[in-house]
């Protein structure tokens, strides 16, 4: 298109021909390098390829050359300019392969010799002329191929890190996908104040959703009691990381999992975070309540068993020594029992069994602990209960069970109790159910239906008094 416009501009300078012979090489040959101009600026509109598009370089480069070695005939000075300014238009202008680039150069060069030396005979600058188109030629090609060399290295360079960036983004992508597919729950966290940065697929179905869609922004509205956040970072301090921290957290729907988490300390982009897996434990610890329940619970009337009493009964002596409080035992059991499952059948003797204990509960206070040791044997654990209180509570429940009989009201029920308190320097609950059991023996021995304190306990009051 330059070519057309500046070529269709040097028709005003070929004027100056006018009435001289070479006007009629100057108009035509210009005319010719015009219209291959139009002709090719046409074809290179219409290639479909960078091939073909310097196949019509290649044409332009002809159809240009041939008619302008006629024009520089003239031997103007504008002649003399041209044949040396259109090979180096050439070589630095024309989009070519190397190849073409050379030969177009070259041809272009010796076109422009012949044009302006030609005919015979040849002017006698001829010599200087053809050595000063071969250094320019030299300095030209000199030219594209340092050019050539310093675009292909940067070709490269480009490329490099082409390639580095798309590695990069792979490695990024496969990463983020391990992250989001990893079938445990995993949720990436700020370690200053918990704030929730990522959660993967994982997390979102056993929270019940993206947290953050869900409007949840840090841990502390997760876990159910604020403090396990301060303990879980603790235990980080102390370890370097969290193993197996159980805690409980709130879902979406507001339920309430029991939770196992491992968390390790990740730095990006130099902002200290934490990375945690979480594991549901709530069926196991559902399980482990169970387990426990069973076998610390007596079936069939709900209270706790022999083995749960003495757990409860080694607590209760601790605190009842370092605070030097009180701390009674009572040993009860039902009277004549035997009697009750002979006379009206198991199933009375247990409805009594379950009776009895429901009355136990209903008299005795939250934190007192009854226990079923066996058969229609009971023992009750009373902290901060001294003996007179104990014997009081033992009379209420003795009377009250005087009021308890088989379904069909055949039989009552009546109880003996025996009744100690811990000694100081006990440290076990063995001695005190040695006292409460021979108080028993002894409220059974005195006609049953009553109440007795163990001996030891009396001369002791008794001293007191
Ligand atoms: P005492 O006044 O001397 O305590 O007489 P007792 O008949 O109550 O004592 P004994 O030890 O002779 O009888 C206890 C009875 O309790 C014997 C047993 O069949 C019954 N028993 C033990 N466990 C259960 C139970 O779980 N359910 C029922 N229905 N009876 C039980
Ligand atoms: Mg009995
Ligand atoms: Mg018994």
């Amino acid at each position: 298109m330059l070519s057309a416009i500046l070529n269709s501009l040097f028709f005003i300078s070929d004027w100056r021909f006018q009435g001289t012979e070479h006007f009629f090489v100057a108009v035509p040959a210009r005319g010719v390098v015009v219209a291959v101009a139009l002709v090719c600026l046409i074809l290179i509109g219409r290639a479909g390829s960078m091939a073909a598009a310097q196949r019509v370089m290649g044409l332009w480069q002809a159809g240009t050359a041939v008619p302008v070695a006629f024009l520089v005939s003239s031997h103007s000075d504008l002649a003399f300019l041209v044949v040396f300014m259109l090979p180096a238009i050439f070589y630095l202008a024309v989009p070519a392969p190397f190849r073409q680039t050379v030969a177009g150069g070259a041809g272009c060069s010796a076109l422009m010799l012949a044009g302006y030396l030609l005919p015979v005979p040849l002017p006698p600058t001829v010599t200087g002329l053809v050595l000063g188109m071969v250094m320019l030629n030299a300095a030209l090609l000199l030219t594209v191929v340092r050019s050539n060399r310093l675009r292909r290295l940067e070709w490269a360079a480009a490329e490099a890190e082409r390639r580095t960036k798309e590695e990069l983004a792979a490695s990024r992508a496969m990463l983020e996908t391990m992250f989001m597919a990893a079938p445990l729950p995993l949720v990436v966290t700020a370690r200053a104040d918990g704030a929730i940065l990522r959660a993967n697929q994982a997390a979102y179905r056993f929270f019940g959703g993206d947290p953050a869609a869900l409007g949840i922004e840090t841990m502390a509205e997760i876990y159910s009691d604020p403090l396990q956040r301060g303990a879980l970072l603790k235990e980080m301090e102390r370890c370097g990381r969290v193993d197996g921290f159980e805690a409980r957290v709130r879902l979406a729907g507001g339920d309430l999992r029991d939770v196992l988490i491992a968390a390790s300390p990740i730095v990006v982009n130099g902002e200290e975070q934490l990375m945690a897996g979480v594991v549901d434990i709530t069926s196991r610890k559902e399980m482990e309540a169970h387990l426990e329940r069973l076998a610390t619970t007596d079936p069939l009337t709900g209270l706790a068993n022999r083995y749960r009493f003495f757990g409860v009964a080694e607590q209760e002596i601790t605190r009842a020594a370092r605070y030097d409080r009180p701390l009674a035992v009572l040993m009860a059991d039902l009277d004549h029992f035997k009697r009750i499952n002979d006379t009206c059948g198991h199933e009375a003797g247990d409805y009594v069994l379950t009776a009895f204990a429901a009355l136990c509960r209903q008299i005795l206070r939250p934190s007192d602990q009854i226990a079923r040791f066996g058969g229609e044997e009971f023992a009750l654990l009373l902290p901060e209960t001294g003996l007179p209180g104990a014997v009081a509570l033992a009379e209420r429940l003795r009377a009250a069970t005087e009021t308890l009989s088989v379904p069909d009201g055949r039989l009552r029920a009546s109880t003996s109790i025996g009744v100690t308190v811990v000694h100081p320097g006990e440290s076990s609950v063995d001695t005190a159910l040695s006292r409460a059991d021979r108080a028993l023996y002894a409220a059974k021995q005195g006609g049953r239906n009553r109440v007795c304190v163990s001996d030891e306990d009396a001369v002791a009051e008794t001293a007191g008094e």
